[in-house]
């Protein structure tokens, strides 16, 4: 891949540039303020929105290079707003767009899309509205092929020019424009012509991946030569990454929690994040009957005792705030020294965003992330009815589970960042950890059959049970009617069945391992009051010949052997696979 190769620059001159634009003080900027929170409801900018939005209002052309999440729409959402307008969203996804929209209108936003699927009478009153100079329609998104193919689309958009309402041009993952883009396509090459077309209207063009080559020839392409570009650095070298098991009771965990508060970051001020509010509650409770300040925060607070928490946490009166990601606004708190995720997060994406609270000074800060199996479930439940919600959760949870790859690297990897050797200087947990450059992995197929042979026992105990209506010892699971084993009862059971062998560990790791390679799959069962995660064979066991073997990583070999049978010698043998293997 020749745009991995190209380094990515955080020369001082961006960050001049970064600085002159990301600021107030401009005449739009008050109302871009009061726009940003009671129109979409958001606290404060994220990185790059400010400066972004302030390019375009001065009529500059601009590039902004944000990883997926970062917020990248707001940048010429609110402008749309402020310009009182029509700004024009080029973009290659038409899904994606179709919750944009949804998204804006719920917001009181006029917008739309002119696409295949579009009816003739929405068709007709875009076309109205945004050649009328007085109109409330603000966002039009169209695809490249529109575009391209569209002459009575570019006619309606001369003219909206001609009348005074056509204000911007937002290009929604530029990178497409070249050939050195991961993504290339041809229909993005008829954007050339809009610079020419549309003369004085401002060209917005965001993406998540930009390597100088597809940076210079986005511009050359676009003809915005003098563009300005605007790059957050995703590496955030004063952060040390660290994944931790959560091991034993919620109770010890939370002790653990509090040890380190004191041990490492005492007097330092942090974030803990948890999955519920309940949670939240009762972590803070926790950690104040060990001498912390704390105090929860989320969002079934009253607005004023939430700002009251919030405000005490600024000060300083409050060490640590216990929160839910409802805890995201004001945190230009630049001091937090910690920022400890209790719980899994939903995504790599949230990850970043949330753990990234901690060091905006600069200064070192430590982000820990506490993970254990049955958080999976807790999580998934939740996310499941989301598009991407599972594969998005499983990537985080292959960060946690990957202990040989260096954290750094599997940020960059996701967020096809082209990675610097130099980022992580054993700021990480895996880094730090002087490994002999050795991966063992160890053959799991018994264990997988006899897991798969849990789930499958159980499978048919509940068949005959629903036939003969009692069967004492299922009615627990049989409550639910669904006669399926839950990922947390199948790790208790085979921990029992594998006791002499393995360790507790290694069977926690190993359901990992089987739901992340899909020899296992999570199976989602609606009740009236919640949403039920079950385990059930995945697609790779249904073509697993039974005799190959399945190599599952371990850190660390005499860890995954039970007590119970490290007296006895045992036979199987460990296969020693180098990085790279493990790697790819
Ligand atoms: P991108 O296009 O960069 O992938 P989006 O524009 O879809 O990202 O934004 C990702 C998420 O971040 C959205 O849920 C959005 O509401 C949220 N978001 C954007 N800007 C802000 C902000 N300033 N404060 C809080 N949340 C924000
Ligand atoms: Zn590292």
């Amino acid at each position: 891949n020749a745009s991995s190769k190209i380094e990515l620059k955080t020369n001082e001159d961006s960050d001049v540039v970064l600085n002159r634009w990301d600021r107030d003080g401009f005449s739009w900027s008050q109302e871009a303020n009061d726009i940003l929170r009671n129109k979409f409801h958001l606290d404060t900018f994220r990185p790059l929105q400010r400066a972004a939005i302030n390019a375009v209002m001065s009529k500059e052309d601009a590039v902004v290079i944000l990883i997926t999440g970062g917020g990248k729409s707001l940048c010429y959402q609110l402008p749309a707003l402020l310009a009182k307008g029509l700004t024009l969203v080029v973009s290659p996804l038409v899904s994606l767009v179709e919750d944009q929209i949804l998204q804006l209108r719920k917001l009181g936003i006029d917008a739309s899309s002119l696409n295949a699927n579009t009816s003739k009478e929405e068709a007709k009153r875009v076309e109205e509205a945004i050649t009328r100079n007085d109109s409330e329609f603000r966002l039009l998104y169209v695809t490249p092929e529109k575009l391209a193919k569209s002459k009575r689309m570019m006619n309606k958009l001369e003219k909206s020019l001609a009348v005074g309402f056509l204000k911007l041009i937002a290009i929604d993952k530029v990178h497409c424009c070249s050939q050195w883009g991961h993504d290339f396509r041809t229909d993005y090459g008829f954007l050339n012509v809009l610079k020419r077309q549309f003369k004085g209207v401002p060209i917005l063009d965001l993406t998540a991946t930009a390597t100088s080559n597809v940076l210079d020839d986005v511009k050359d392409m676009l003809g915005i030569q003098a563009a300005l570009v605007f790059r957050a650095g995703f590496n955030r070298s004063n952060l040390k990454y660290q994944v931790l098991p959560k091991k034993g009771s919620e109770d010890e965990c939370v002790e653990e929690i509090a040890a380190i508060i004191k041990q490492r970051f005492s007097g330092e001020t942090g974030i803990i994040y948890c999955l519920s509010r309940n949670d939240c509650e009762k972590v803070a409770k926790s950690l104040k009957t060990q001498g912390i300040r704390a105090k929860h925060y989320h969002a079934y607070m009253e607005p004023n005792d939430r700002s009251a928490c919030h405000q005490s946490w600024i000060s300083g009166k409050i060490q640590v705030i216990v929160a839910t990601v409802a805890f995201g606004m004001g945190i230009d708190k630049p001091d937090v020294r910690f920022v400890i995720h209790h719980s899994l997060p939903k995504s790599i994406e949230n990850y970043y965003q949330e753990s990234g609270r901690a060091g905006r000074d600069g200064r070192p800060a430590t982000c820990i992330l506490y993970y254990r199996l049955a958080d999976i479930f807790k999580q998934s439940s939740m996310v499941q009815q989301e598009r991407t919600g599972i594969a998005n959760l499983y990537n985080i949870v292959n960060y946690a589970y990957e202990s040989r790859i260096c954290r750094r690297v599997k940020l960059a990897e996701h967020f096809e960042e082209a990675w610097e050797p130099s980022w992580c200087q054993k700021q990480c947990d895996v880094c730090e950890k002087a490994t002999d450059g050795e991966t063992k992995s160890i053959d799991v197929s018994e264990e997988a059959k006899a897991a798969v042979k849990i789930i499958e026992g159980r499978l048919k105990a509940e068949t005959y049970e629903t036939t003969k209506h009692h069967f004492p010892e299922n009615l627990n699971s049989a409550k639910d009617g669904s006669g399926r084993i839950t990922g947390n009862k199948l790790f208790e059971l085979l921990a029992k069945r594998l006791k002499e062998k393995r360790s507790r560990e290694f069977c926690e790791r190993l359901i990992v391992f089987l739901l992340l390679e899909s020899y296992l799959q999570e199976d989602f069962h609606y009740t009236v009051y919640s949403v039920i995660s079950y385990v059930v064979v995945g697609s790779k066991w249904r073509v697993y010949n039974g005799r190959d073997e399945i190599l599952m990583t371990v850190d660390d070999e005499k860890g995954s052997i039970s007590a119970a049978s490290s007296i006895k010698s045992r036979k199987r043998k460990a296969v020693i696979s180098s990085d790279e293997d493990a790697i790819s």
